[in-house]
């Protein structure tokens, strides 16, 4: 009798487990971020990447840095399907930022950027946006994206962390505070040891296999980053 008993608990709890299992796997409200894919086109004198992160399930995008051709990714976005929800600004210089203006006479959508970069951004022409600041999550459509400030580049010099369920999957979009080989360029003296600091502290510390995609030039990993860096 106590052994029948012993049983029937046991196949009762073997099906409440498989129960909250197939619940789990079928999440519908849990976000999979490991399908985002990234598009990238490089555009203008300087070589600026321009970045599509989209979902290619829901084709839900955001544009990151659409330095120049703004006629041409507009009509990028379009031949990819895309239905872009915002459009988001790592730095105020103008090769990051003078497609803007054409972009959005093709494609209407809010624009966030840096709020320490406001006067240097409506220097260059660029008005109407959003402002973000240090630490700040953008919850935009499906996206999570946290802010991540470290000045010297600019003074609103920003990387914007899109952080996985999956951690191989996170991605990190570093504007021009960080490349594959080299720490961005900046102009008074003692900035480049500040931005050096504001590197190793916010953004070495993401997980090793995070994917940063620059302003400029090709990918890398945090991984292989702090190679380089620990030479400095
Ligand atoms: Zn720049």
């Amino acid at each position: 009798m106590c052994s029948d008993n012993r049983n029937i608990r046991g196949k009762l709890i073997m099906i409440a487990v498989s129960a909250i299992l197939f619940v789990c796997a079928f999440d519908v409200n849990r976000p999979l971020y490991s399908k985002t894919e990234v598009g990238c086109t490089i555009v203008g004198s300087l070589e600026t990447n321009c970045y599509f992160l989209y979902d290619d399930t829901t084709k839900k995008a955001l544009i990151i840095d659409p330095g120049s051709n703004g006629e041409k990714l507009a009509e990028l976005t379009l031949w990819k399907e895309l239905q872009v929800c915002a459009v988001l600004i790592t730095h105020g210089h103008d090769d990051h930022t003078s497609g803007l203006p054409e972009f959005l006479e093709k494609i209407d959508c809010p624009v966030y950027a840096p709020s320490k970069d406001s006067s240097l951004l409506e220097s260059n022409g660029i008005r109407g946006f959003r402002t973000f600041k240090n630490d700040e999550t953008l919850e935009i459509a499906d996206f999570r994206i946290k802010v991540i400030e470290v000045p010297s580049h600019t003074k609103g010099a920003s990387a914007f962390f899109l952080q996985s369920n999956d951690t191989s999957a996170s991605k990190l979009f570093s504007g021009d505070i960080l490349f594959a080989d080299a720490i961005g360029k900046t102009w008074e003296p003692g900035d480049d040891i500040r931005e050096l600091d504001g590197i190793r502290e916010r953004l070495l510390v993401l997980p090793d296999s995070t994917v940063v995609y620059p302003g400029h030039g090709k990918p890398s990993t945090i991984r292989e980053i702090k190679v380089w860096i620990a030479k400095w």
